[in-house]
């Protein structure tokens, strides 16, 4: 459950793999992290009355630490799915995303996702993508760390293509100006983001609902949406 400071304040300890622009990434120089899951935990953790601290864990690890109690939250840009819901409790749905590919800009060969047969393609480890691209038929899967060392590959030739989430992608080619690469509109899945409690931490996630549904209510989650994604 959730823990205490030394002062007897309430604390959400957070977990997220700080990799994810525009959901949780860290600008150079700068100290805190951002993007819109810091701004909506924290938003949460002020409604409940906790105080948030985020730990930077890598995506591979999020649950584990969950389930080690190193964190007793989770926010990742994480989506729910069947097999994670063994593992864990999740929150309401408060992100809707999906899956698309990134190419390089000149790539004539790969236009849709069937095109990727006897292809190369980078994936983050631990993702839907890693799960999702393995089900495709001859594809060769190379699972790297982050999105970063994904799109780094795929621009140096060394994979014809990267599975990721679809606003994660628009937002590394749009608003970080990057050039070389194009990303792809056929989306391979449909994705709810979910917040990840410990599987018998059901209190905690029926909290954290409760203060989502709050900041929907009052128009902050509206805020943050904008702030990131425009209106
Ligand atoms: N939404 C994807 C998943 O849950 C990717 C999340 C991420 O890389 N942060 O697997």
């Amino acid at each position: 459950s959730s823990g205490s400071g030394a002062s007897g304040e309430k604390v959400l300890k957070v977990g997220s793999s700080i990799d994810f622009a525009p959901f949780e990434f860290q600008d150079e120089g700068q100290a805190e992290y951002q993007g819109f899951d810091m701004d909506l935990i924290r938003a949460i953790g002020k409604e409940m009355g906790y105080k948030v601290e985020v730990s930077n864990i890598g995506f591979d690890g999020l649950i584990p630490a969950l389930e080690a109690k190193t964190v007793n939250v989770l926010i990742s840009g994480m989506t729910i799915n069947d097999e994670r819901k063994q593992k864990v409790t999740f929150s309401a749905p408060y992100y809707e995303s999906g899956l698309t590919m990134v190419v390089r800009e000149d790539e004539q060969n790969i236009k849709k996702f069937e095109d990727l047969k006897g292809k190369k393609v980078a994936v983050q480890m631990g993702t839907t993508s890693a799960k999702e691209v393995k089900k495709l038929e001859g594809v060769e899967v190379k699972e790297l760390n982050t999105p970063a060392d994904c799109f780094m590959e795929l621009k140096s030739g060394g994979v014809d293509a990267v599975v990721n989430d679809r606003p994660v992608n628009d937002y590394f080619i749009q608003k970080s100006g990057q050039t070389g690469v194009k990303a792809l509109p056929e989306r391979l899945t449909s994705e709810d983001y979910g917040i990840a409690v410990a599987k018998d931490d059901k209190e905690l996630a029926e909290k954290i609902d409760a203060a989502l549904k709050k900041l929907k209510d009052s128009g902050e989650y509206d805020k943050i949406y904008a702030k990131w994604f425009g209106d």
